[in-house]
């Protein structure tokens, strides 16, 4: 079999002249164990493990590829953002996940970033078993928000796809709250709009004024309009 590697040849190590002696060190090739670590604490789908940018192809559609492009420039300058995530929004299906999980994968190779991928789905029926109880206590998840309140780079998915109850949409503006007021840099997306598009909900009724205000003074809105969206608006 081939080696991936032409540096090592798969050893995983180079030797490295040091004065008169020849020492091994670890080949570039080879992930770090904190590397290691950063993706198993992701979260990252499995369908998008080790996928990045470069198989990202936008095809003709113009905005992709602007959104490509901005995800780009975000890895580039991270963690020079100016205190701005960016905010995906798009159709069903246009790549908006594998956008959020190719940047997050990017960040932990090359800048060693700590990463959460979260969906809301997720997020909202972990927070529902919290709102059942009586005494509607929040240790069962307690520890889940506080790594989502306090990671270096949240990636939050789906924003708005179910309705949340008023409890858990007081909940996750909370949490999207002391991520804001702790400098914390989020990735959001969503298949809503701001604009009323042909009978659907806007972001802001399906997320609540609230949550939606606060992700302009956190975000930067990157607007997709995929091929499914082209037919079935224009
Ligand atoms: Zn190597």
């Amino acid at each position: 079999m081939a080696a991936h590697c032409p540096i090592c040849h798969d050893s995983g190590w180079v030797l490295v002249k040091v004065g008169e002696r020849e020492i091994a060190r670890p080949c570039s090739c080879r992930q770090s164990e904190a590397q290691t670590s950063l993706f198993t604490n992701a979260n990252i789908p499995p369908r998008f493990h080790n996928m990045d940018l470069r198989g990202f192809k936008p095809e003709k559609e113009e905005s992709l590829a602007k959104a490509k492009k901005a995800a780009e420039k975000f890895i580039a300058d991270y963690p020079a953002v100016g205190g701005y995530g960016l905010l995906f929004q798009g159709a069903t299906g246009v790549g908006k996940t594998r956008l959020l999980c190719c940047i997050g994968n990017q960040l932990i190779k090359e800048k060693n970033v700590d990463v959460v991928y979260i969906d809301w789905n997720d997020l909202t029926r972990e927070m529902r078993s919290g709102e059942d109880a009586a005494s509607r206590d929040f240790s069962n998840i307690g520890q889940l928000i506080q790594r989502l309140a306090m990671v270096e780079l949240l990636l939050f998915d789906e924003l708005g796809s179910s309705r949340p109850s008023p409890w858990v949409e007081d909940n996750i503006y909370f949490l999207i709250n002391r991520r804001y007021n702790n400098n914390r840099i989020t990735l959001f997306a969503s298949n809503f709009f701001d604009n009323k598009v042909a009978g659907e909900e806007t972001l802001s009724e399906r997320i609540g004024a609230r949550i939606r205000s606060r992700l302009y003074e956190m975000t930067r809105s990157v607007g997709i309009k995929g091929a499914d969206y082209r037919q079935k608006y224009l």
